[in-house]
């Protein structure tokens, strides 16, 4: 699922691939941008914030208007960038969810079912992410201000607080479940009635942080398949600290996970 790390995830692969390489093509499969070109362009770095992509870049000058652009993507559920050898096979998904194709002498990198595919001035990002809250893996990463925001509405339940991007940036499906049963709270508690959510943010940016690196995201500490979760994707399975069935319920737009034993509802 990506969530902030595997975004933060992805970028570091695309900057690896491409920071510093001019492009020698592209190819864009959106309507958007059918008729872009970005032959000749510099990578200048590759970013995220909260699961936004960042892809900055330098036009060589040939055009009147900035030097420096974004082509900003998003993977909500299924939108995923590879990065390739220039010989190797594009293997990771089918060819038709090909959204964008950037080559450079080193590498090629894929994009597969982005999302809100868009090349901006890089002095109009905050456009497409200003509205975002603190990025929990950003370099500027501010926990009082996320509290803050979060504070802010408390009658909202802490199950839908903490997916809205505008609170903080970076938690999805995933981690928001794992962390309210790791902090023992029902995901359909007001978020006024949470006790210590200076904590519970503390703990979303250490789940986040630990799965950096990796592409195996776990909130128990084992990377074994089947073990990666407390209650995520666990429905009536024990709960691993009680043993309650694990229960699932719509909550919001998205389904929630929880032990209706460790999380109890507070009256
Ligand atoms: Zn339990």
């Amino acid at each position: 699922m990506p969530e902030g790390d595997t975004v933060w995830n992805t970028a570091r692969v695309l900057h690896r691939a491409l920071a510093g390489a001019r492009l020698t093509g592209s190819d864009f499969r959106v309507p958007q941008l059918a008729t872009t070109d970005l032959t000749g362009w510099t990578v200048r770095e590759s970013a995220s914030r909260g699961k936004h992509l960042l892809l900055r870049l330098a036009d060589p000058g040939e055009r009147s208007g900035p030097e420096h652009w974004t082509l900003h993507s998003h993977l909500r559920m299924d939108g995923a960038w590879r990065a390739y050898a220039p010989e190797e096979r594009w293997t990771a998904r089918p060819a038709h969810l090909i959204r964008v194709v950037l080559r450079s002498a080193g590498a090629v990198a894929v994009g597969y079912h982005l999302h809100e595919l868009t090349l901006v001035p890089t002095a109009e990002e905050e456009s497409l992410v200003g509205h975002l809250g603190p990025d929990l893996l950003g370099p500027d990463w501010d926990p009082a201000e996320a509290v803050r925001r979060l504070a802010a509405h408390p009658d909202v339940t802490i199950g839908e607080a903490l997916l809205d991007q505008r609170n903080l940036a970076g938690v999805g499906n995933l981690y928001k479940c794992e962390l309210l049963f790791l902090r023992g709270i029902s995901p359909w508690t007001p978020v006024g009635a949470v006790r210590d959510l200076a904590g519970t943010v503390a703990l979303a940016q250490r789940l986040l942080a630990a799965n950096r690196g990796r592409w195996t995201q776990s909130t128990t500490g084992s990377l074994l398949r089947g073990r990666t979760s407390y209650v995520y994707g666990r429905r009536a399975q024990p709960c691993r600290r009680c043993g309650t069935a694990i229960r699932k319920e719509e909550l919001g737009e998205r389904v929630t996970y929880w032990c209706p034993r460790c999380q109890p509802e507070r009256s």
